[in-house]
């Protein structure tokens, strides 16, 4: 008797597990520690910080491409991991400066910022001295000038931007201090070549300031801050060439076929780019976005085992970790404008950027957090999925963000945001800024990985239940943003 019962209890337990999985079963294959396992893989100094187009960006592509292999996904591109795509950058090839006559240097005596070099050559007989309180309020007559500024505690940009929205022909800074980064690394990333610039920037040192302001010596800080503003006689000449630098990159993906609606989709993201080095010094993104992506390949790795003990999405589950976010969200835009799976069958983007992490607002007892962004646009069925999940972890779910006047902005700062403007309804999952947020110190060591092994497991819950869903999410909400 007994031998016979314990058979048919054996049995009964085959069956149970061959006939499915549940989803708070199978999240608990996602653990602090196989999360730290990917991350320190994905954070080390060996992947360079990951900046786009770089060694060590390729470095961490393979990584993943590795581990999808690993768990036997099936390649997302066309029978490929990697969905490789070309960025443009600003090149300075040549820039001859004379001021008065005389012959001055770039990188030594000026600076230019790559993307704002005019495609042949200035020349002029007049500049205007604008001080260093300028704005975009002047009354100055500005329109088509060659201005000089001097630097001030307000960021230059402002300054670059009032002489721009006022109609400048340009505006040339004087340095407090000289920039330290060469004209040739300013210049901006795009997808598309740029064309030639019709505004021209350039930043110069206090010598040449100086000489274009009439000083036959150097000015002091003093007599500079001195020098009456209006317009001045100097005789510029600048012939500059500018061309276009090509860098290579990829989006990698990764899908969990289904068996059911084959022609629907549904995503899991995060940006595997980081900043790089930048003065020979490492940016490690450990959080940023080192973080979502270990998550997503635990998620992913989560999946494929719950999909071997007998778990079968109502619809494809495609896992992507995207390139040049960094950049501006090259990588996002590029596969929201060339996408290998049609966005219409695209039910839904979770987007993971930065949760190994807390913010200042959450410390001590509180940790219990995290910012979901965007539940309550494009689709109403987001918040409900995610509260309901939620009662298994009762884990604060910060939707503070979701307010359109939040003045930092998240919802457009990460790679969601390219599939919310193409009408994919998405949630960020989001545990805010720090003081390693961009630093060389956002290193693996400063990650809560039980805090975060909690987040990932809800983020895991949220997209089975997705792909479980009977229909794809409804698309009833406007996107209610004012527009990137
Ligand atoms: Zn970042």
């Amino acid at each position: 008797m007994r031998k016979l019962l314990v058979l048919f209890l054996s049995f009964v337990t085959v069956l149970a597990v061959a006939q499915g999985i549940d989803a708070n079963t199978a999240a608990k294959a996602i653990t602090a520690a196989g999360l730290k396992e990917h991350l320190s893989i994905i954070a080390s100094a060996e992947m360079q910080g990951r900046e786009t187009g770089t060694e060590g960006e390729r470095k961490a592509a393979a990584y993943l491409t590795s581990q999808y292999k690993k768990f036997k996904l099936k390649p997302g591109n066309n029978g490929s991991y990697s969905l490789p795509f070309t960025l443009y950058q600003d090149k300075v090839l040549s820039s001859t400066l004379k001021v008065n006559g005389e012959p001055y240097t770039l990188d030594k005596d000026y600076w230019v910022n790559a993307s704002s070099v005019p495609q042949k050559a200035l020349n002029t007989n007049a500049i205007i001295f604008v001080g260093n309180d300028f704005n975009d309020k002047s009354t100055a007559d500005v329109k088509g000038k060659l201005l000089v500024a001097t630097e001030s505690k307000e960021r230059s940009m402002y300054k670059i931007m009032a002489a721009q929205k006022l109609g400048a022909l340009g505006i040339i800074i004087i340095a407090n201090n000289n920039p330290s980064y060469p004209s040739n690394l300013t210049g901006r990333l795009s997808l598309k070549p740029s064309t030639a610039s019709k505004f021209v920037s350039m930043t110069v040192s206090k010598s040449l300031g100086s000489r274009l302001l009439g000083g036959s010596k150097d000015f002091s800080d003093q007599e500079l801050a001195d020098v009456p503003k209006g317009v001045y006689t100097t005789t510029i000449d600048w012939t500059a060439e500018r061309g276009n630098g090509e860098v290579l990159s990829a989006d990698i993906l990764a899908v969990l076929p289904s068996k059911e609606k084959t022609d629907e989709y549904m995503f899991i993201t995060s940006h595997y780019d980081h900043e790089g080095i930048k003065n020979g010094v490492i940016y490690y993104g450990a959080d940023d976005d080192g973080s979502g992506t270990a998550s997503v390949v635990a998620i992913a790795q989560a999946f494929a085992e719950a999909s071997k003990k007998g778990f079968s999405p109502k619809r494809n589950i495609v896992f992507m970790n995207v390139s040049g976010e960094e950049k501006g969200l090259l990588g996002s835009q590029y596969y929201s404008e060339h996408p290998v799976y049609p966005l219409e069958k695209t039910s839904v983007d979770l987007n993971i950027d930065m949760v190994g992490r807390i913010d200042p607002t959450y410390k001590g007892d509180s940790m219990n957090y995290v910012y979901v962004i965007g539940e309550d646009k494009l689709s109403s069925d987001l918040q409900p999925i995610t509260d309901k999940v939620n009662k298994n972890y009762n884990m604060e779910l910060d939707r503070r963000f979701n307010d359109p006047k939040d003045p930092n902005r998240f919802y457009y700062r990460s790679d969601h945001y390219n599939f919310a403007a193409k009408g994919v309804p998405v949630i960020f999952y989001f545990n805010g800024t720090h003081a390693d947020y961009h630093k060389p110190t956002d290193t693996v060591e400063k990650i809560n990985f039980d805090l975060m092994e909690k987040r990932v497991r809800i983020i895991f819950e949220t997209a089975w239940e997705m792909a479980m869903k009977e229909e794809m999410l409804k698309r009833d909400l406007p996107l209610n943003m004012p527009g990137r």
